[in-house]
């Protein structure tokens, strides 16, 4: 079976191109331009021609992926930019929206086979700030996408990527639902916290990591965190479980038409710090950073929570402890020549 991946060159795309193709998928994967071509080829040369490549220089534009769709049993919409340093929110917003959009029109006025479209949307378009509450699928961001329209550029970062993700796969939904009576495909929404994990993605150095995976760069390495960020319990979850959702959720029936978050859990900042210092005593590594001088789990306040029910019930997939993420991240890191 032939399996479209977009964006295929980012952090998380190439462990689902990883994924797939280690379980027998052929991969048509989307990339911007022939530069991110090599990269790939070399890390999954053993695959020969089950991965081939499109260059796709513009997602938003209409009909962008037309030429993409023959031939494939399903989609998997990863491309949309992750960052937080933008003055003008349409600048993640248009992409995130239109690049969907496209990849889904695409697909409807496409012939034939497609029997699933999987979109890599984010638990930030059910909600995150309304710490100790455990959200669940039913729930939309709406909150962030209000901010946005109230301040524009004035927004936080954070906020402007919470609003293009949850217009994103809002307009998504939308248009799904007014073509699904006509379809032979139905839709999937993956929903994952902060993401991180080993890197297979082509990058130089620390500087130029994506936004989850410098995060935990700076926990680790970097004295730039207050206690009182220390003390706050983020969710996570690896990137090598984000990819098996996917192709769980390309393989279960029961995943039609839903949104599923898979989340490893809240986890204070701090404890990934203590797992790195583990992990460092066994690689032999100095230089992780202490974080908080008297560490006392009493004080983690707030918590950001997302129920599980529906990854267990329907994806069944496991989820990679905190130990073993950080020892494989910290083990990458060192591979690469960028322990401080
Ligand atoms: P990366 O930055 O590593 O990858 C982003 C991918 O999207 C790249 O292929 C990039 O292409 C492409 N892209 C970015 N902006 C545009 C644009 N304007 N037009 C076309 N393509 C674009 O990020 P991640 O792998 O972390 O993120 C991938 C997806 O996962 C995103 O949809 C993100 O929202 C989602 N996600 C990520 C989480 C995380 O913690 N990492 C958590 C939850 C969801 P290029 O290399 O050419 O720029």
């Amino acid at each position: 079976r032939k399996v479209l991946v977009t964006g295929a060159n980012g952090f998380v795309a190439i462990h689902i191109v990883d994924n797939l193709l280690k379980n027998g998928y052929f991969v048509r994967a989307t990339i911007r331009s022939e530069s991110k071509e090599a990269h790939l080829k070399k890390l999954f040369s053993k695959y020969g021609d089950k991965l081939e490549f499109v260059v796709v220089p513009d997602i938003t534009r209409d009909g962008a992926f037309d030429h993409v769709v023959d031939g494939l049993d399903a989609i998997l919409h990863t491309a949309s930019p992750f960052q937080y340093d933008v003055k003008d929110p349409e600048e993640l917003i248009r992409p995130a929206v239109d690049g969907t959009l496209s990849v889904l029109k695409s697909a409807i006025k496409a012939p034939g086979n497609i029997k699933r479209v999987i979109i890599l949307s984010s638990s930030v378009s059910v909600g995150l700030l309304r710490f100790n509450h455990e959200y669940t699928e039913e729930e939309w961001n709406d909150s962030a996408i209000d901010d946005v329209k109230a301040k524009g550029k004035e927004s936080n970062g954070l906020v402007k990527y919470m609003a293009s993700k949850t217009l994103a796969e809002r307009a998504a939904w939308e248009l799904y639902r007014k073509h699904k009576a006509s379809l032979p495909w139905d839709m999937v929404a993956i929903n994952p916290p902060y993401i991180f994990g080993p890197n297979l993605h082509e990058v130089d150095k620390p500087e130029n990591l994506n936004t989850s995976s410098k995060r935990w760069f700076d926990l680790f390495f970097n004295p730039i965190f207050s206690d009182q960020e220390l003390y706050f319990a983020g969710n996570w979850v690896d990137v090598r479980d984000v990819a098996a959702a996917h192709v769980a959720a390309l393989e279960k029936e029961e995943a039609a038409d839903e949104r599923i978050v898979i989340a490893a859990g809240p986890v204070p900042e701090q404890e990934f710090i203590e797992a790195a210092k583990r992990a460092a005593a066994s690689l032999g590594i100095k230089g992780v950073q202490t974080g908080i001088k008297k560490y006392d789990p009493a004080n983690v306040k707030n918590s950001v929570i997302y129920s599980s029910k529906k990854r267990e019930r329907i994806l069944g997939i496991k989820i990679t402890s905190v130990d073993e993420s950080v020892r494989d991240t910290i083990a990458d890191f060192k591979e690469r020549g960028w322990i401080p």
